[in-house]
């Protein structure tokens, strides 16, 4: 039942930061509303309007952690959570045969192949990174390998914010990705992570990464396929997180009244 409100969404783990930028970018989508919001048990805002919480005005939508309840309020949910909260909102959607769209990271080998499993009873979309310039780059950056060839050697320049712990960033290892594929070569083989002293020559077909850290930045990437007279670069700079609300909100759109499966962002956007 979606008459007057298009697609009804539910929103898990709604006070998270990925959770209110979720809810601020369905305040701009048409034809989708935000019908329930969740959070874990115990949690400190149970019973409080969602809308408020986000910083926005009133949405008459009260947060609950009670999932079951609040299944037939929505057509799909969206999790960022946490791998647990994740699982638990996947067993309870296949139940009850609701669409799930999931940007949560860091789940185990058990719990993806559970994702997996859930998918052939519902459809699911799940993505690293929800970003739809990210993902259209990594489109352009793998017909960039595939047509530049060998006589064209491929970096990586990614820089983030101080407090990021991990690297290189995710996103330029999907990027890496990208670029191996389309040069149809193996990353795990030709990836170059660090460089210091004598390192000889450069591998021809190598995949090199730099990483830069500091201050406040949100995510920048740049793919550099430099060859000899002219170079192609390929960048992306993220400025906020309303980018991968967007990309989340477009999903749940995208998602509603599809076939069970587990899709990408690469089958939303059509790349
Ligand atoms: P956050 O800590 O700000 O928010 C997480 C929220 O999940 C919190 O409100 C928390 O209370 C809630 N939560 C935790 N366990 C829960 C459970 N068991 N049940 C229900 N709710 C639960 O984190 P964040 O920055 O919003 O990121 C959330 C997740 O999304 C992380 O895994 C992060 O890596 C991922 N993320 C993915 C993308 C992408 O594009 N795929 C982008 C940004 C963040």
């Amino acid at each position: 039942m979606t008459t007057g409100m298009g697609v009804r969404i539910g929103v898990l783990g709604a006070t998270g930061r990925m959770g209110c930028a979720i809810i601020q970018a369905l305040r701009q989508a048409a034809g989708m509303t935000l019908t329930a919001a969740f959070e874990r048990p115990g949690h400190a805002a149970l019973g409080r309007d969602a809308g408020v919480l986000a910083g926005g005005d009133e949405l008459g939508v009260v947060l609950t952690h009670d999932l079951v309840a609040a299944m037939p309020d929505f057509d799909v949910l969206v999790d960022f959570t946490r791998p647990e909260g994740t699982l638990a909102a996947l067993a309870v959607c296949a139940l009850h045969g609701k669409a799930l769209v999931t940007g949560t990271t860091g789940l185990d080998p058990l719990q993806k192949q559970k994702l997996v499993q859930a998918s052939q009873q519902i459809p699911v979309v799940q993505a690293a990174n929800f970003s739809i310039g990210v993902n259209v780059c990594l489109s352009l950056i793998e017909q960039a390998a595939r047509v530049l060839g060998e006589d064209f050697d491929i970096e990586i320049v990614e820089a983030h914010h101080r407090h990021k712990v991990d690297a290189p960033s995710g996103t330029a290892l999907a990027m890496g990705e990208a670029a191996a594929r389309g040069a149809a070569i193996d990353l795990n083989r030709h990836a170059v992570y660090a460089r210091q002293g004598h390192t000889g020559e450069r591998e021809r077909s190598a995949i090199g990464f730099s990483t830069v850290r500091g201050g406040d930045v949100v995510g920048d990437h740049t793919v550099l396929f430099l060859g000899d007279g002219e170079r192609v670069e390929i960048g992306h700079r993220a400025t906020n997180r309303l980018n991968f609300a967007h990309g989340a909100v477009r999903a749940a759109a995208w998602l509603r009244g599809r076939a069970p499966g587990l899709y990408t962002m690469r089958d939303v956007l059509g790349l």
